[in-house]
């Protein structure tokens, strides 16, 4: 295959007309394809139909709470017992809440702003300025959006193949102290797929004690049990480090099965130090009367324990991932040397991050959209909708059958070769 900086402009010319050939005849075959939908199939939705039913009429849990009734506020027994080895703490340090996890995320940030993240003098509004989060990017949507519907002002921040980058998070730490926050997708970062390394997540753990007591991790490991392949790498407690820091109550830790069972009606929690849950839960008690307590039960009757849940996430894998390998053999067989982009091969979680060159993501998703495939938009994965580089793309294979994803991935893989190489012929 022919190298981009390689090409003579007559080559580039020659290339040019021979993709554009290709691009009008795809814009004649009439598709609607859509790879931004970063949600689980039929068929793996379909593992977890079992849950209806379950309980065959038996509402009553091991403390013999009636859970058809109103109470339990932070979830029950069992349910605390499931998710605290995938949240890492201890069941006590788990508070169960409601279908969705991002909500949980929205109202502990809501909490703390405006009644502090311990008792009120604590709040961040009472500081009389504009709070701020950092984002490690690219990153995920709907934290910025939590951010930015709460006045909270988003910081970018590089990351690499092993988490963010800290020297630049201590160093903006060290210099504002108007920032309280910090969004992390540790194991499988959405989008890029990366599993923060061991080393930084012990220097995020020692955060707190860098930005002080109101400042808050928000350590949300959506895709914590999600592999794809059995030996994905791990990732390091990070409330181990916390406490030999000293700074257990500066993570609150987020999860939910919505990509385990049923996105939508799975269970999500949050999880942290005691402390930290009784002032979550004292704000909790006004917005409810008591979670949905049954659904926390069937996904205990369900999902059963660790060893359990790993075989069924296997179960997900094995459907997920010759989405993956369709996306990204096709990649590497049509852009493997063709520098026009670089991207990442995930274990696990659910997107591909693709960085084509410098100017061209927006062009790549317009040129696409214009003959049928829908694309997740550019910028989507920074703060803002502002990417700096207008260069990532991120890929959700997820969804469509495997044969739509191969057919998205081809007119994907022209789009980017088309705008590249019209790209070269402009500064040629
Ligand atoms: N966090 C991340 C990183 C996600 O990618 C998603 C969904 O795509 C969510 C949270 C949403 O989780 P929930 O359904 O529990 O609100």
């Amino acid at each position: 295959m022919l190298h981009l900086n390689q090409a003579t402009p007559a080559q580039l010319r020659e290339w040019e007309e021979a993709l554009h050939n290709q691009y009008q005849a795809v814009a004649k075959a009439g598709l609607n394809l859509d790879l931004t939908r970063g949600k689980p199939n039929g068929e793996q939705l379909a593992l977890s139909d079992a849950l209806d039913g379950i309980l065959a009429g038996k509402y009553i849990d091991r403390d013999g709470t009636d859970l058809r009734n109103y109470g339990g506020l932070d979830g029950i027994p069992e349910a605390k017992e499931l998710f605290a080895p995938i949240a890492g703490v201890k069941p006590e340090e788990v508070m169960i809440g409601g279908n969705s996890s991002l909500t949980l995320m929205y109202f502990a940030a809501q909490a703390a702003l405006l009644h502090g993240v311990s008792d009120s003098s604590s709040a961040w509004q009472n500081e009389g300025r504009t709070i701020k989060f950092l984002a490690p990017v690219p990153g995920y949507d709907r934290h910025f959006t939590v951010c930015q519907h709460l006045g909270i002002e988003l910081i970018p921040v590089a990351m690499d193949e092993n988490g963010p980058d800290m020297d630049q998070v201590e160093q903006l730490l060290q210099a504002d102290s108007a920032i309280k926050g910090m969004w992390c997708v540790p194991r499988f970062s959405n989008p890029s797929g990366i599993v923060y390394s061991d080393a930084v997540v012990k220097r995020i753990a020692n955060l707190g004690n860098i930005a002080g007591d109101n400042f808050r991790v928000f350590w949300d490991n959506a895709y914590a049990v999600h592999t794809l392949n059995p030996d994905a790498p791990m990732l390091a407690n990070i409330m181990d480090y916390c406490r030999e820091a000293g700074t257990a109550d500066s993570v609150l830790i987020f999860g939910s099965t919505s990509k385990i069972t049923f996105a939508g009606a799975g269970v999500a929690f949050i999880a942290g130090s005691v402390a930290n849950l009784e002032v979550l839960k004292k704000h909790f008690s006004f917005s409810s009367i008591g979670p949905d307590k049954i659904n926390q039960l069937r996904h205990v009757a369900f999902l059963k324990n660790q060893e359990t849940i790993s075989e069924h996430m296997a179960k997900h894998a094995a459907i997920m991932k010759p989405r993956f390998d369709a996306v990204l053999n096709l990649l590497k067989s049509e852009l493997g040397d063709a520098g026009m982009g670089t991207w990442n091969e995930p274990e696990g979680g659910y997107f591909i991050s693709f960085d084509a060159l410098p100017g061209l993501a927006k062009k790549i998703v317009e040129l696409a959209a214009a003959v049928g495939v829908k694309l997740t938009p550019a910028g989507a994965t920074f703060p803002y909708g502002k990417d700096p580089q207008d260069c990532n793309i991120r890929l959700s294979p997820t969804y469509p059958s495997v044969e739509d994803v191969k057919k998205t991935a081809e007119v994907f893989v022209l789009c980017v070769k088309l705008a590249s190489v019209r790209q070269a012929l402009e500064q040629a």
